[in-house]
C-alpha cells in the first residue's frame, strides 16, 4: 500500500489533483487514545513530503488534504478537541454532532482491544441519527488473532466494523476504498458548490457582541428568512438577507437563544468556535474596539487562518470609541496583526447599527479571493520573472532551483512550489508577499507548500 500514499505524485500528479474541484470532507471522531491521530497520519500518507510554511501550524490544524486513488478529500481530525477526563462522554457526543453537521462522511474510531465503552455507546446513539454515512473503524487489530475483537463492535449498530491497524497500516487501504465509496458524488453545500448561500461564522471571545450583531442583522433584513434545520435537535444556522443576497450564518443556535451553556467553560467556547469556523467559508472575527486587544482575540484570528478560511475583522462597539482609543487600537492592530495584514477591517456598532451595511461587500471580497485559482501558465510566467530577479538564497553551497509551481486548489488558495532544495522561511514569505502583490487575495489566507524533488 505504501507506494500509493502520496499527496503529490510528481508534477503531473499535482496537475491532475489541481483540477479536482470541491473536496468531500471526512470527519474522524472517537475517544482519546483510540488511535485517531495515528490513523489520520496514515490517511494522509507521506506528509513529510510537503513542508508546511509555518512551523507549529500542523500540530494545531484540524483539517488536512488527502489523496487516494486520484481523489482528493479533506480529513478533519477532531483529536485536538479532547477535554479533561471530566465530561468526556458529553464532549465526544458533541464532537459527533459537529462532525455530522459539517462533514460528508463520519469515521468513528474504536479501540477494538478495549471494546465499546459507555462513551462509544453514547456516540453511536448520536451517529445512528446521522444523515451522513458513518463508517466504523475497529482499530488496533494488529493481527489475525484479534479479529474477533472487531466483530464484537457490531453491537454498536453502526454496520460492519472494519478491522484496521492505524499503527501498522493493516486494512487501511480497504478502509480508504470504503470511505471513497460512501462519499456523495457532490460534496454537500458546505463549500457553496451547490449554489446555496455562502456560509459565514460570527466568532470572537465572549461579550464582544456576536449575539447583538446577529440580532441587528436579522432585524435589518427586509424579508425574514426561515431558520434551517441543521440537526434533529436544533436549528443550528440562520439564513439572513443582506445587501440583496441570502447568507447562511452557521452555528448560531447558541447566539440566537442567548444560551450561555451551563458548562460554559473555555473549552466548550473554543470547541464551538472551532466548529463554527470549520463549518464556514468566511469567518467574521469580532473584537471589542472599546477595550485593549487580548490574547484571546488573537487566538481566534489564528484559528481562522489555520483552518484556512477567509477572514473579516470586525471592530464592534464603535459607539464607545473616542479619538484616543481609536489611535491606540490602530497601533495594537498594526503591531499584532502581522499574520493577517491581508484581512479587511470594518468598524461597526451592533448597538446603534452604525456601518453594519459595510459587512456584506467585505464578505464578498474575501470570498472572491478565497475562491480564486490562478491558472498554472500565468503562475509560472510570473514566478520565473520573480526568481530571475530574486533567486532563492544559496544554502550549503547549493542554489535551490524552483522548477515549477501550481496552485493546488483554492479555498484557501494553496501554492505548491516544486524545487531542487529547501527554501528558507524568509524566502517563502517573500514569495507569498509577491504572490499577493501580483494576484490580490484580500481577505483570504494563502498557503505555500514546498515539494523538494530528489
Ligand atoms: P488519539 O488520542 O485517538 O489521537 O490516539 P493516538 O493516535 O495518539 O494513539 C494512542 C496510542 O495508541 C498511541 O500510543 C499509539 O501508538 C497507539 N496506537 C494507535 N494505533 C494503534 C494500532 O493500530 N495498534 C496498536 N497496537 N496501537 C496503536
Ligand atoms: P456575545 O457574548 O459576543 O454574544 O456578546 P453580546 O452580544 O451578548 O454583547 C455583550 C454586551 O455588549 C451586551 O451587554 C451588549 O449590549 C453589548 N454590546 C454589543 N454590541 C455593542 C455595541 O456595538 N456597542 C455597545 N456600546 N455595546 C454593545
Amino acid at each position: 500500500d505504501e507506494a500509493e500514499w502520496s499527496e503529490f505524485d510528481g508534477v503531473e500528479g499535482a496537475e491532475d489533483a489541481a483540477d479536482g474541484g470541491p473536496q468531500p470532507v471526512l470527519a474522524v471522531v472517537g475517544r482519546p487514545n483510540v488511535g485517531k491521530s495515528t490513523l489520520v497520519n496514515r490517511l494522509l500518507g507521506r506528509r513529510e513530503a510537503v513542508v508546511q510554511d509555518q512551523p507549529g501550524v500542523t500540530r494545531d490544524r484540524v483539517s488536512y488534504d488527502a489523496l487516494w486513488n486520484g481523489r482528493r478529500f479533506t480529513v478533519v481530525d477532531t483529536g485536538g478537541w479532547e477535554p479533561s477526563a471530566k465530561g468526556l462522554q458529553a464532549a465526544v457526543a458533541q464532537q459527533a454532532e459537529m462532525a455530522m453537521s459539517t462533514a460528508d462522511a463520519v469515521l468513528l474510531v474504536v479501540d477494538a482491544q478495549v471494546g465499546a465503552t459507555a462513551t462509544e455507546e453514547a456516540v453511536a446513539r448520536v451517529l445512528r441519527r446521522s444523515k451522513r454515512p458513518v463508517l466504523l473503524a475497529a482499530n488496533k487489530v494488529d493481527d489475525e488473532r484479534t479479529h474477533a475483537d472487531a466483530a464484537a463492535l457490531w453491537s454498536l449498530g453502526l454496520g460492519e466494523p472494519r478491522p484496521i491497524s492505524g499503527l501498522h497500516g493493516r486494512g487501511s487501504g480497504d478502509l480508504l476504498d470504503a470511505i471513497l465509496d460512501v462519499f456523495p458524488d457532490v460534496p454537500h453545500e458546505q463549500f457553496g458548490v451547490t449554489g446555496g448561500p455562502r456560509r459565514v461564522a460570527l466568532v470572537g471571545k465572549p461579550n464582544v457582541g456576536k449575539s447583538s450583531l446577529l440580532n441587528r442583522l436579522t432585524g435589518e433584513q427586509r424579508s425574514v428568512v426561515h431558520d434551517v434545520a441543521g440537526t434533529t435537535v436544533d436549528p443550528v444556522d440562520s439564513l439572513v438577507e443582506l445587501d440583496g443576497e441570502v447568507w447562511r450564518f452557521v452555528d448560531t443556535a447558541g447566539l440566537r437563544k442567548r444560551v450561555r451553556t451551563a458548562s460554559g467553560t473555555e473549552y466548550y467556547a473554543s470547541l464551538r468556535t472551532k466548529a463554527a469556523i470549520e463549518a464556514a467559508e468566511v469567518a467574521v472575527v469580532l473584537i471589542d474596539a472599546s477595550e485593549p486587544l487580548t490574547e484571546q482575540d488573537l487566538r481566534v484570528i489564528s484559528m481562522v487562518i489555520e483552518a484556512g478560511r477567509a477572514l473579516v475583522l470586525l471592530c464592534n462597539k464603535w459607539d464607545l470609541v473616542d479619538d484616543d482609543r481609536r489611535r491606540r487600537l490602530d497601533n495594537e492592530l498594526d503591531r499584532e496583526m502581522v499574520r493577517a495584514r491581508w484581512a479587511e477591517r470594518v468598524n461597526v456598532s451592533a448597538e446603534t447599527g452604525r456601518s453594519v451595511a459595510k459587512l456584506a461587500p467585505v464578505l464578498r471580497t474575501a470570498l472572491e479571493s478565497w475562491d480564486t485559482r490562478v491558472p498554472t501558465g500565468r503562475l509560472n510566467s510570473w514566478l520565473s520573472d520573480l526568481v530571475a530577479a530574486s533567486p532563492p538564497p544559496v544554502r550549503g553551497g547549493k542554489q535551490p532551483k524552483i522548477l515549477f509551481a501550481t496552485q493546488a486548489h483554492p479555498r484557501p488558495p494553496t501554492l505548491v512550489l516544486f524545487t531542487t532544495g529547501f527554501l528558507e522561511a524568509g524566502y517563502r514569505r517573500f514569495v507569498e508577499r509577491k504572490f499577493r502583490e501580483e494576484f490580490g487575495f484580500t481577505g483570504s489566507p494563502v498557503r505555500i507548500s514546498v515539494r523538494v524533488r530528489e
